[in-house]
């Protein structure tokens, strides 16, 4: 009785992750079907499927590029595969059954297409023309509150996902954070308006970082790197300062959250690993800034450091130390978030010999 055995196994149709109602969980599931019956099968637990269904009572998404299709059964949980292909052959098969829905996409079809076409020219209007403008509105109405929660979340995730406490000297903490003071004391906020945090690096290594609110983060690696040119550290600081007061990391944010907003808006829905990119601080962390935000950057290092009495060449210095110790290339760079340091070094030679 071969085909009786064969009738009774549920055949795979696709893999992916099934998501119960009402909850921001999902599990590695795959979606079968016996006979006219579609059902889930968890790969953590497969005996009895976590849902079931007629194959004409469960709604699936329309095809729509590359993004993952969802099967929605009627107790509201959902499957989500990335393999459209399984889940088009599936429903193809269908077809002359009493499955409308399928009648009625094939039937929408060119009106579907012409409506995409539409939103991602919609869409790239906006993204050209509008988000720059939102972005600076945003920044600008952003409660001082809202930053400094941001900022504390994301220092409190690298704590736990990339820190560890500094192991520098106290006597070595406490000289560069006093000459640290004297210098925020000629800057945009003030000595009280920025807070340097020392931190070893980890993963990151020698880096420096500033979050919005005006907390610097400091690695260990930066100042070993440095070694006896206090200055060149003191450069580097200049520079997070610069990126405070000219607001880049909250630009940036908003830049990253309105694109993923119009994602949203073209695929209908952003997926859960993109919740989770946007709900988690450290995000912000992973946000290079432009060129631009850079040379803006290092140009304030350059004024700040000669307007306190400090070496304004130093923020150079550091750049060659880093090219000497990464053995980099001109167009090479020391993380993504620090770009063409070559061409950096050679425009701040040019702003310090106009100094003089
Ligand atoms: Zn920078």
């Amino acid at each position: 009785m071969v085909s009786d055995t064969h009738r009774d196994q549920p055949r795979t149709i696709a893999r992916g992750r099934w998501h119960p109602a009402r909850s921001s969980r999902s599990e590695p599931a795959a979606l079968l079907l016996l006979g006219r019956s579609i059902m889930v099968r968890l790969e953590a637990r497969p005996g009895d499927p976590a849902a079931i269904n007629e194959l004409g009572a469960v709604k699936v998404s329309n095809r729509v590029g590359r993004i993952p299709r969802r099967v929605q059964f009627a107790d509201g949980s959902l499957f989500e595969t990335p393999d459209n292909d399984a889940i088009d052959a599936l429903f193809r098969g269908q077809r002359g059954h009493r499955s409308g829905w399928v009648h009625e996409f094939e039937r929408f079809h060119p009106r579907l297409l012409a409506a995409v076409v539409g939103v991602v020219l919609l869409a790239g209007l906006v993204y050209r023309y509008a988000l720059p403008a939102m972005v600076e509105v945003a920044v600008v109405v952003t409660p001082p509150a809202a930053t400094r929660a941001l900022a504390a979340g994301t220092l409190a995730s690298l704590d736990q996902a990339v820190f560890s406490p500094s192991e520098l000297p106290e006597q070595q903490q406490e000289t560069i954070e006093s000459r640290f003071k004297a210098m925020a004391s000629h800057a945009e906020r003030g000595a009280d308006g920025y807070n340097l945090n020392f931190r070893k690096g980890g993963v990151i290594g020698p880096n420096a970082f500033a979050l919005p609110d005006g907390t610097l983060v400091l690695t260990d690696e930066l100042v070993e790197l440095a070694g006896t040119d206090e200055d060149a550290i003191l450069g580097v600081l200049a520079h997070e300062i610069g990126h405070v007061d000219e607001e880049h990391s909250l630009r940036q944010l908003y830049r990253a959250a309105g694109t993923a907003g119009l994602i949203m808006l073209v695929a209908g829905d952003i997926g859960s690993a993109g919740e989770e990119i946007l709900t988690n601080g450290a995000l912000l962390l992973t946000l290079s800034y432009s060129r631009t935000a850079e040379s803006e950057a290092d140009r304030i290092s350059v004024d700040l450091m000669a307007k306190s009495g400090n070496d304004p060449a130093a923020i150079g210095r550091f750049f060659a130390l880093l090219q000497e110790k990464f053995e980099l290339g001109d167009e090479a760079s020391m993380l993504s978030t620090h770009p063409g340091v070559g061409d950096r070094r050679r425009q701040i030679e040019t702003w310090v010999e106009e100094l003089k």
